[in-house]
């Protein structure tokens, strides 16, 4: 295949990134990468960067909305300072129960994808949106949905059931998993050695953590929504279901109905809980670090609460693997916070994971296990747009 430059777009909640690669037979050069975010404030920021970290562009526009803000990217990819995209690929973090392959976008797909926005309300809409303004913005140009759900389709039914009536199954409500693509650009930068029984810990602003077995997904953290399983920046992680309802009751004392009490219930789960809701300071592990150093009792209680579920965590999936070959740390907080890495495998010895400390004082790439550690014990970044232009040539050789 001649090279062909492929345009990968990642819109999330208040923000949209993209970037450029040049993609061949066997061949990938990231060209450009940008991204406009602070979407609904008047105070944004938007900028473009080539391969060698130059910002092109650099600007601090007012957001008010998603189509003033893709209206910037567009405009700016269509100058001739950028190749005309060849094929575009879309991030679509929940295809829901019918859209399980990764596949060329037309409207009916939108459609089908958009009907099931309900089971990931943060994130499909702008997805949906950018998609349908994709397929005008740039016609004739074929446009790929990758879904982070896809990573997660080999789970076995008796982990992605969920013990609830039937209608609400019918209805879609099932385990899907999330940071499907991370994992798979995980597994792919392992290859050709991917080891038969590995953990990989997703760390970010989300978090979340997946059993895989000879490469393919068995189970993973998050749920039906990106709020399940581990806490992390915000969101909750699994709970018990009597707290919600506690807190749904609360609500539903001054909600002036059903609809704003779950909403505001949505917020409360999502927006104000996980590292922000018990340290009532940040979502940012950097900032709790910071706090913990002064001494802060409440950021060291929201640290130590995420890094034991984690531990509890890696427990569970070293018994659902029956044994463990090597454990993976990525994303912001498992490439970064080289306390957090300590402090999860800290007690974890039984199992075969042993750290070094001096191996594990890095921030990137490495591995951090010591010597005669039975379980390798690795930190890879993700390469989530590399994983999404991969599919997207596939696609387009099909
Ligand atoms: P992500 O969502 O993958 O971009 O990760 C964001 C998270 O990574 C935030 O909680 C950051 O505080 C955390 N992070 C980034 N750099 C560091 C660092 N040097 N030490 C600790 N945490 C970090």
């Amino acid at each position: 295949m001649a090279s062909l430059p492929v345009l990968v777009l990642n819109s999330g909640s208040s923000s949209i990134k993209f970037s450029i690669y040049e993609a061949g037979d066997g061949q990938r050069t990231k060209l450009h990468e940008g991204a406009v975010d602070g979407i609904g404030t008047d105070l944004g920021t938007f900028w473009i960067k080539d391969a060698e970290g130059r910002k092109l562009v650099d600007e601090t526009p007012a957001l008010p909305n998603r189509a003033v803000a893709f209206k910037l990217v567009v405009d700016a990819l269509h100058s001739s300072d950028f190749p005309a995209p060849a094929a575009i690929g879309h991030r679509v973090v929940c295809g829901g129960p019918t859209v399980k392959e990764n596949q060329l976008i037309t409207p009916q797909l939108i459609d089908e994808i958009d009907s099931y926005a309900a089971l990931a309300p943060l994130h499909t809409p702008i997805a949906v949106y950018i998609m349908r303004e994709s397929l005008s913005l740039f016609p004739g140009i074929p446009n790929f949905a990758i879904l982070d759900t896809y990573f997660h389709r080999t789970m076995p039914e008796v982990v992605t059931h969920m013990p609830i009536p039937e209608e609400y199954s019918a209805m879609g409500v099932r385990r899907y998993g999330y940071h499907g693509i991370s994992y798979e650009s995980i597994v792919y930068q392992l290859e050709p050695n991917v080891p038969e029984k590995l953990i990989v810990a997703h760390l970010g602003n989300g978090a979340s953590i997946s059993a895989i077995r000879n490469g393919q997904c068995l189970d993973t953290s998050m749920g039906l929504t990106p709020t399940g399983g581990i806490i992390s920046g915000s969101r909750t992680g699994d709970i018990d279901p009597g707290v919600l309802l506690f807190i749904l009751h609360k609500i539903a004392e001054t909600a002036s109905s059903a609809t704003e009490a779950a909403d505001r219930l949505e917020i409360v789960v999502s927006k104000k809980s996980g590292l922000l809701g018990v340290s009532e300071l940040s979502n940012d592990m950097r900032d709790l670090r910071d706090a913990i150093k002064d001494g802060n009792a409440k950021a060291r209680l929201a640290v130590d609460k995420f890094t034991w579920t984690i531990a509890r965590w890696i427990g569970s999936y070293v018994a659902e693997l029956n044994g463990l070959d090597m454990l993976v740390f990525t994303g912001g907080i498992g490439e970064n916070d080289i306390a957090g890495r300590a402090e999860i495998c800290a007690g974890l010895g039984a199992l075969g994971i042993v750290l070094d400390p001096v191996r594990n004082n890095v921030r990137g790439e490495a591995v951090i296990s010591a010597e005669n550690s039975p379980v390798t014990v690795r930190v890879i970044p993700p390469a989530e747009d590399l994983m999404i232009v991969n599919h997207v040539v596939r696609l387009l050789g099909k």
